[in-house]
């Protein structure tokens, strides 16, 4: 991409060691922003990430390796980034997420308290920390990524689309909040939310695999579409970035306050 229009910008990614954060971390890179990724995995997989999103931008990836369920470890992470990025970032997409599907009177107290903390609590912690910089500066973004599960529920996931939907109504406080903060010409502070549906990454491969009943991954992923989204085709966690990277765009000074499906139609139905 030769439109560096973040050029000068900061940017955190929240679990951008795989899958769409790792994608988003690249887009943003790529747009010409200085990212700080964070998420799990082996120092491989972390050496890794660094390295993909150096490449997409021009270098200066750092990782930070805070464990979200933990607000101790945010704060600490955020102080630290107001020092990287001289007064506090620019950018911040909260995409950390984990699901477990199971019904509701079978799921384990330790998973809810689990997937709520970090589908949920860690954005509304990134976000009072992030966000007065971002005011006092006339710019600054919020990308949650939130899921099709923000917009309407499945069996199964209680606490998953209780998080989505939490995430969503969180969003839509902050961009209220913000919404008068800055100008057209500065960029203003935008909050939104991108839902996608099925999206190919490590996180749905258990429902695959719950799918395959002696198949092949492919006859998984067909039956996993043709429950829910209607195009039978899967998003790409590059084409989850490009509306984020989109989103950070002076242009978008007036979206704010939204959740955009990226679903083939699931919640058209
Ligand atoms: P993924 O499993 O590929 O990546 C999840 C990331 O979160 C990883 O980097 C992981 O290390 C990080 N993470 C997990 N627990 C963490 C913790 N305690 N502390 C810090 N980081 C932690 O998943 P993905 O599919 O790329 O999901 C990203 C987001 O997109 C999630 O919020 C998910 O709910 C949402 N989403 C995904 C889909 C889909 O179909 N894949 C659909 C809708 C929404």
């Amino acid at each position: 991409m030769s439109d560096t229009f973040l050029h000068g910008r900061t940017a955190l990614v929240t679990g951008s060691t795989s899958g769409i954060g790792l994608a988003i971390a690249k887009g943003l890179a790529a747009a010409g922003a200085k990212v700080a990724i964070n998420g799990l995995g082996s120092p491989e997989q972390i050496a890794s990430a660094i390295a993909e999103v150096d490449a997409a931008g021009s270098g200066g990836t750092v990782h930070f390796g805070a464990d979200l369920r933990d607000p101790a470890a945010i704060e600490a992470m955020m102080t630290e980034l107001a020092g990287w990025s001289n007064g506090g970032i620019d950018i911040l997409v909260n995409n950390a997420g984990i699901q477990h599907a199971v019904p509701l009177h079978e799921m384990p107290v330790a998973k809810w308290n689990d997937i709520i903390a970090i589908n949920l609590s860690s954005a509304f912690h990134t976000m009072r920390l992030a966000m007065p910089a971002m005011a006092g500066r006339g710019y600054g973004r919020v990308v949650n990524i939130a899921s099709v599960h923000g917009l309407v529920a499945s069996k199964d996931k209680a606490p998953y689309v209780a998080s989505k939907f939490g995430i969503v109504g969180l969003s839509k406080v902050a961009a209220l909040e913000h919404a008068a903060q800055g100008n057209r010409d500065s960029g203003g502070v935008t909050v939104n939310c991108i839902c996608p549906g099925w999206v190919e990454t490590p996180l749905i491969e258990p429902q695959i695999e719950a799918r395959m009943q002696g198949g092949s991954r492919n006859d998984g992923v067909r039956a996993l579409l043709a429950e829910k989204q209607p195009s039978l085709r899967m998003t790409l966690p590059a084409e989850i970035a490009a509306l984020a990277v989109f989103l950070c765009r002076r242009e978008a000074h007036n979206i704010t306050g939204t959740a955009m499906p990226v679903d083939g139609g699931w919640t058209a139905q």
